[in-house]
């Protein structure tokens, strides 16, 4: 594998950051790509570039923002408020098949640039109701992939069966865990590394590195 060419999906995350990260240490050549939709924050994609430009990796952008005229969420649409998802509902930060677009159009170019492998840091244990962040999705999307374009492309999923606690854990063993804390961006009010501290994607983070930090301290 250390030969082939690998396509990240890249939002700026802690995620898919890991994720990069990940990619780099198992494949000869590593391009990323990050979907433009018109985030809340434009600060997500110079954070995404940022990180992209300092570790020297080729990065494609591309424009998602038709997005916004199929769904009106909190995410593409700056005036709805954020709220979690309760009773199993899902929560208003979604955009139906957006993970079936986007793997989609990252097959497309990693077919492109010659891409065999494609990496996403979609989770199913944590995977908050949407149905195309799940295992069986992905590996659905894989054959629909390879037949689609006659290719034998392979969907990495290096976070599917881990938590919050143990993606912090995966980025500790590859030796980014600081840059990874630092320099990404997971919350919903734009602000870098430890965030806002209150929005539900801060918690989440916050609970996870909380948890990782305490079972390595006791370890
Ligand atoms: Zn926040």
């Amino acid at each position: 594998m250390k030969q082939d060419k690998a396509l990240v999906v890249f939002s700026g995350g802690q995620d898919s950051t890991t994720c990069l990260f990940w990619a780099i240490e198992r494949f000869a050549e590593v391009e990323v790509v990050t979907f433009d939709y018109g985030q809340r924050h434009r600060l997500e994609i110079d954070c995404a570039q940022e990180i992209a430009k300092e570790l020297g990796i080729h990065h494609h952008i591309l424009d998602m923002s038709l997005l916004n005229q199929l769904a009106s969420n909190a995410l593409t649409r700056e005036e709805i408020q954020i709220e979690e998802g309760e009773n199993g509902e899902l929560p208003s930060t979604f955009v139906p098949g957006r993970n079936l677009l986007f793997l989609s159009f990252a097959g497309v170019l990693a077919s492109q640039i010659g891409a065999k492998h494609i990496v996403t840091g979609v989770c199913e244990t944590d995977f908050s109701g949407y149905p195309d962040c799940r295992d069986i999705f992905i590996k659905s999307l894989n054959v629909t992939l390879n037949l689609s374009m006659d290719h034998s492309f392979v969907i990495h999923t290096p976070l599917m069966w881990i938590n919050k606690a143990q993606t912090w854990e995966l980025a500790d063993q590859l030796g980014v865990f600081e840059f990874v804390r630092e320099r990404t961006l997971t919350c919903y009010n734009g602000i870098i590394a430890d965030g806002c501290g209150d929005c539900p994607a801060c918690q989440l983070r916050k609970r996870g590195l909380e948890e990782y930090l305490h079972a390595k301290s006791k370890s």
